[in-house]
């Protein structure tokens, strides 16, 4: 039986590096079950740790993190979608993201009903397209945070839809759009407003748009998208106890397709975990620049010549993994190895493919 190791002391530290980086606050970013970490578990380590502010992107999440957590303020990042959620953002106490006038007059009435007052942020829409108040309708988000008298705004955002390309322009444009958009609500005479842009890669590569807060997922787990020049530490390992250990002669095959064949006599440790767990599940989002596709095709073509790639772990030992990963099974090489039935194997795994089935682990 698999399970997923999060290093506790891993994370702890790469929120210290993140903290050192500016004056910014920094946000941990909670959705996705934690990037697959486990969000509950999280929030409330990063509230011992003293983080003031949580983000999640789902209702539930929200929910869950601000039952979780009860010190920290919880700010949902997207809209609500309906009446029933915005019900929910103003029952569980959370801060809102609102994106539109509508959207702002739907919580305020909910808001009057419920007799409390919502805080909430404006999300601005300056190019990623998904959600917010477009550039040209600052005037319109002024007076969102204006005209209802239910709704407390006490902050502004928008998010980078490329800050981890080339030369920043994406970033810089969206960035110039922010700052406009900011300056007419403070010719509007809202504010000041706690303002934040930046997320991983942002954070990393332009610490002149840290504003006063910094919302960082990927960056955490020590697994981001552009170099990791502040040396953050990877979080997520993968364990599964070897089940077998046996000895296959010259010329047999492992795994399907026939993709492998020994070569001489071959101690294999057979591991039962693979992709139905998240093994070695490529994740698309990590061949985002040329040079992280050059590594993996520089990856297929070593495992084209049997080089050692993937591999498992097993006593502080390297084994090659051999044949196709199978669904359930993979099997290491571990000729010449002290390896023995219960010795445990480990895997270097980004945490957003582990299978939410497969039990988290703290340590
Ligand atoms: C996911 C997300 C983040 C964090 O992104 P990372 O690149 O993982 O740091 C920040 N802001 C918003 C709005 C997001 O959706």
């Amino acid at each position: 039986m698999a399970t997923l190791v999060v290093q506790k002391d891993r994370l702890l530290y790469n929120l210290s590096v993140l903290r050192s980086l500016s004056e910014a606050e920094v946000i941990p970013v909670l959705k996705g079950n934690a990037y697959g970490l486990g969000d509950t578990e999280l929030a409330r380590l990063f509230a011992e740790a003293g983080v003031k502010t949580l983000a999640v992107s789902t209702i539930d999440e929200a929910e869950r993190v601000r039952e979780a957590a009860p010190e920290p303020e919880v700010l949902l990042l997207s809209p609500y979608r309906s009446e029933d959620e915005a019900r929910r953002v103003i029952a569980c106490g959370v801060t809102a993201a609102v994106g539109s006038y509508e959207g702002a007059e739907l919580l305020d009435r909910l808001a009057g009903e419920a007799d409390v007052e919502c805080r909430a942020h404006l999300a601005f829409d300056t190019g990623m397209g998904r959600f917010g108040f477009l550039p040209q309708e600052a005037q319109r988000a002024a007076a969102a945070a204006k005209d209802f008298k239910n709704l407390e705004i006490t902050g502004c955002f928008t998010h980078f839809s490329n800050s981890f390309g080339k030369k920043g322009e994406s970033a810089r444009r969206q960035f110039t759009l922010f700052e406009k958009c900011v300056q007419v609500l403070e010719e509007n005479g809202v504010g000041p407003l706690k303002k934040h842009v930046s997320n991983s890669a942002a954070a990393i590569l332009y610490p002149q748009f840290s504003l006063d807060a910094v919302r960082v997922g990927s960056a955490l787990l020590g697994r981001v998208s552009v170099l990791n020049k502040l040396g953050l530490k990877k979080v997520g390992r993968l364990e599964c106890p070897v089940c077998d250990v046996r000895t296959l002669p010259v010329g047999h095959n492992i795994g399907y397709a026939d993709t492998f064949r020994t070569k001489r006599p071959t101690q294999i440790a057979v591991i039962p975990a693979g992709y139905a767990d998240g093994l070695f599940v490529a994740k698309a989002a990590d061949t985002f620049r040329f040079r992280d596709i050059l590594r993996y095709v520089w990856r297929d073509f070593r495992a084209l010549f049997g080089k050692s790639i993937p591999t498992a772990k097993i006593g502080g030992q390297k084994a090659p993994l051999v044949g196709r990963v199978g669904m359930c099974c993979v099997i290491a090489d571990v000729t010449g190895l002290d390896v023995k039935p219960g010795d445990i194997a480990s895997f270097d795994v980004n945490p957003i493919t582990v299978s939410q089935r497969v039990p988290r682990r703290y340590e």
